[in-house]
């Protein structure tokens, strides 16, 4: 990156993590040069070539055991690919589910079946997951959901309607909580996880485009879809506690607070050698509080080292991090908007998407894909929430 003359060294990766980060910072630098992607800003794109080359260098599913296509490598080690790839903005979006929470996932909760079917394709860039929670009228309330899956002999038949689904247009397979038993009164019982592949008779994946018409978002309808018993995961009727132990996961990597950072870099080349004194209060406090943010999601990945199961498999550790995670989460979306409104404040033009300059380029698209940080992986007011009832609880 490029704070190369700051100093922190006594917070510094292992070595190495270190090794690692100059082969992922030389494999990107190729890439690059090679014009092998064209960096967007906004969302992650989906490209399974770019995928598969990054299998090839044993960067998916990292911490997993051998057997099921990992490295046994540590969760610091996978916070450096991530880091490296998301400073240039790299397209990683065909195995970044599958990488950061189906496996662990699959390896906490699956059967041996499913972990030897589903994570060495992972691992090998081969298979793409999406994720199916989200429902009309289903978010920030992940309980209510009712995509229903009704018993039949050998399976399940599952029908409902699933939103927001990222890449269920291009992955093979998506992750579904739904129903599958009556309601009970407590609607955190009787919902269950179930893998349902995207080809799959009874399966319509709609497209539901950007403002400048971009897709990554789907709808996806399931009719009557038929799935077997072994694409179960995890219990039935579990699936509440299993879908929110991953939600740390999701919000604390630095995918929640560096999605803009490129925008920062080109903004830090355009405003040259003699920046006006606002310019330097505001890339000083930015880059304050980029260094507040990495200390915060680093402790995180350090706390999710895996321990070791009864079969010598790799768990995560047992830890609840939770508020850990929603306070990086609610602190990064904000701080990825305050780059875009220090770009817009100190460089006057009207950006366009097409431009062949970089910088305006990152600009227009950051300023389109702006809402979405504070809502994808739990909007601001539901981290808040569960921030301060952590703290209420602690007071009392
Ligand atoms: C870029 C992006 C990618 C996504 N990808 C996926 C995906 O791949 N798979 C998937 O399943 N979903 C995905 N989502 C959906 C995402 O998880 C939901 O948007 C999110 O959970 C919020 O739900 P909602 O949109 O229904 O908003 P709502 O839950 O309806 O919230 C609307 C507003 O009400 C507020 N609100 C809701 N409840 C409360 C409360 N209890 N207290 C205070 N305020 C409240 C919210 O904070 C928000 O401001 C994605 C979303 C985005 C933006």
């Amino acid at each position: 990156m490029f704070f190369e003359n700051v100093d922190f060294s006594a917070l510094d990766l292992p070595p190495a993590a270190l090794r690692l980060r100059e082969e992922v910072r030389a494999f990107l630098k190729a890439e690059v040069a090679a014009g092998s992607f064209t960096p967007h800003l906004g969302h992650s794109e989906f490209d399974a070539e770019f995928t598969r080359r990054v299998a090839a260098r044993g960067w998916i599913g990292m911490p997993w055991p051998r057997r099921y296509g990992g490295q046994e490598r540590s969760y610091l080690e996978r916070f450096v690919v991530t880091e490296e790839m998301l400073a240039v903005a790299a397209p990683c979006a065909a195995h970044w589910f599958g990488d950061r929470q189906i496996g662990p996932s699959l390896l906490r909760h699956g059967s041996d079946a499913l972990k030897a079917r589903f994570l060495p394709a992972i691992a090998r860039g081969e298979c793409a997951f999406a994720l199916g929670m989200s429902e009309p009228g289903s978010g920030s309330d992940l309980a209510s959901v009712r995509t229903r899956a009704v018993r039949v002999e050998g399976g399940w038949r599952v029908t409902g309607q699933k939103v927001w689904t990222s890449w269920a247009h291009k992955a093979h397979a998506f992750l579904v909580l739904c129903r599958t038993s009556a309601d009970t009164g407590n609607r955190h019982e009787g919902l269950s996880q179930l893998i349902v592949e995207l080809q799959s008779s009874g399966v319509t994946v709609r497209p539901i485009r950007f403002m400048d018409g971009r897709q990554s978002f789907n709808e996806v309808f399931l009719d009557d879809v038929l799935v077997s018993d072994d694409m179960v995961v995890g219990e039935i009727g579990q699936g509440w506690k299993q879908v929110t132990s991953e939600l740390a996961l999701e919000r604390s990597g630095p995918e929640r607070y560096m999605t803009t950072f490129p925008l920062l870099v080109e903004l830090i080349g355009r405003l040259g050698t003699a920046p006006d004194a606002r310019a330097q209060e505001m890339v000083g406090k930015l880059t304050a509080r980029f260094w507040a943010l990495r200390r915060m999601s680093l402790a995180i990945a350090l706390a999710l080292e895996p321990g070791t199961d009864s079969e010598g498999g790799a768990t995560l550790a047992g830890v609840d991090l939770g508020t850990e995670a929603a306070l990086v989460k609610d602190m990064g979306t904000f701080y990825e908007r305050e780059i875009i409104d220090a770009a817009r404040l100190l460089v006057e033009l009207e950006p366009t998407a097409a431009a062949l300059d970089r910088f305006e380029r990152y600009l227009a698209e950051t300023i389109v894909c702006a809402p979405i940080s504070t809502l994808r992986g739990g909007t601001t007011q539901v981290l808040r929430t569960l921030i301060a009832r952590r703290l209420l609880g602690r007071l009392k």
